[in-house]
């Protein structure tokens, strides 16, 4: 019945038919062909404790079939999965003891950042911001880990993880990257040296803007160890149905981010144009743009409030386009001067490009430019 059992012959599969098939095969009893939704707490055990499912925050079918295809896509060993990308996020710095010391990208998630300095700053773990994007960057000799966004949100800068990679590793660092805004179509960290990939599944990976999740990727045997100890001791596990609909979502992963691209690239280059527009940011691939618009913050809020198949709300990588206003939204958790001091003006708009049609796109940002002019 297994049909990609043997994990070398996996690997050899095309990205897109791993998304569709890897960790998914035929649920035994029925030949069904898509994983079902085990939602059950608990099994039955013919005898005790000999029987490979015991509880479902600990194992379930669904969450399995969903980790095993996400890590193939990364073209990692093991996914462990968890009910948000906070959650991940939380238990990789769980893998360090207290007192270490996190060299962190300084353009991170606003929620990392807060998680961060508010959450394990205070437990005596260490945290220096650096630009990582900076191929000048000297990671420091007591650096334990080094935390990379790539391309950073929401300027959308793009470090040089293999390179970043050589510097940790000098130093007896592990690098964990944070590669929710890339997906493993267009950046596979792991096959760059890094040690970790964490992923807020909300985003890309399930892409429909209906569920909250997250998943850690490694080849690291004993980090994952630690990781399944992690998930199981503190429980901040995905619930099967999640599960199911990322694994959902994930089928079509490989279809969503070519067009997600394909309609950025159009996007951004035809902004770069405008004269009422300062500065675009996009790294050239995937689906994030984002810039600033002449005028001051009330343009710019004018601006996200007249475009209608946009729609004005934070989060992004679902099919539908959304836009945003990050300095008082997704990144009003990082301080004003922190803001100022690595460019992130208020004016700045957010855009997530989804899948609708270009034309209709365009014409609703041309109306929103307009809208804006007209304050
Ligand atoms: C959204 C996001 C997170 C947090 O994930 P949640 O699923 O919202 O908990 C972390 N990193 C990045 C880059 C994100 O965009």
């Amino acid at each position: 019945m297994a049909r990609f059992d043997d994990p070398n012959e996996l690997a050899a599969l095309g990205i897109g038919t791993r998304a569709i098939h890897a960790g998914q095969e035929p649920e035994p009893v029925t030949g069904a062909v898509m994983t079902p939704v085990f939602q059950t707490s608990t099994y039955a055990q013919p005898k005790p404790a000999e029987w490979p499912w015991e509880y479902s925050r600990t194992h379930n079918p669904t969450r399995n079939a969903l980790q095993a295809c996400i890590a193939s896509l990364e073209s990692g060993r093991h996914g462990v999965s968890f009910s948000s990308g906070m959650a991940a996020i939380d238990t990789a710095i769980r893998l360090l003891p207290p007192g270490s010391h996190v060299l962190c990208g300084d353009d991170v998630y606003g929620g990392t950042y807060r998680l961060f300095t508010k959450c394990w700053a205070p437990l005596g773990y260490r945290f220096t911001f650096m630009d990582t994007t900076n191929p000048e960057l000297v990671v420091p000799d007591d650096v334990d880990m080094v935390w990379v966004e790539s391309p950073t949100n929401p300027l959308l800068k793009v470090t040089d993880i293999a390179a970043l990679v050589q510097k940790a590793h000098a130093v007896g660092a592990i690098v964990v990257v944070d590669n929710t805004f890339a997906t493993p179509i267009f950046q596979r960290p792991l096959e760059l040296g890094a040690d970790v990939v964490v992923h807020s599944t909300t985003k890309y990976i399930n892409g429909h803007s209906d569920v909250v999740g997250g998943v850690l990727v490694t080849s690291d045997d004993a980090l994952h160890d630690k990781m399944c100890f992690l998930q199981n001791s503190v429980g901040a596990v995905p619930g099967p149905w999640d599960c199911f609909l990322q694994l959902r979502g994930l089928k079509t992963l490989h279809l969503r981010m070519e067009r997600h691209q394909a309609s950025a690239q159009e996007l951004s280059a035809w902004l770069a144009e405008r004269d009422d527009v300062d500065k675009v940011h996009y790294p050239g691939f995937s689906g994030m743009v984002s810039f600033v618009l002449k005028g001051d913050i009330k343009a710019a809020s004018r601006f996200v409030q007249a475009t209608r198949v946009f729609t004005l709300a934070e989060s992004l990588g679902g099919v539908e386009s959304l836009i945003e206003l990050p300095a008082i939204m997704t990144h009003a958790s990082v301080p004003p001067e922190v803001r100022a001091e690595i460019g992130l003006p208020d004016g700045l708009i957010r855009l997530s490009i989804g899948v609708e049609n270009l034309a209709d796109l365009k014409a609703d940002l041309e109306h929103a430019f307009a809208a804006a002019a007209n304050g």
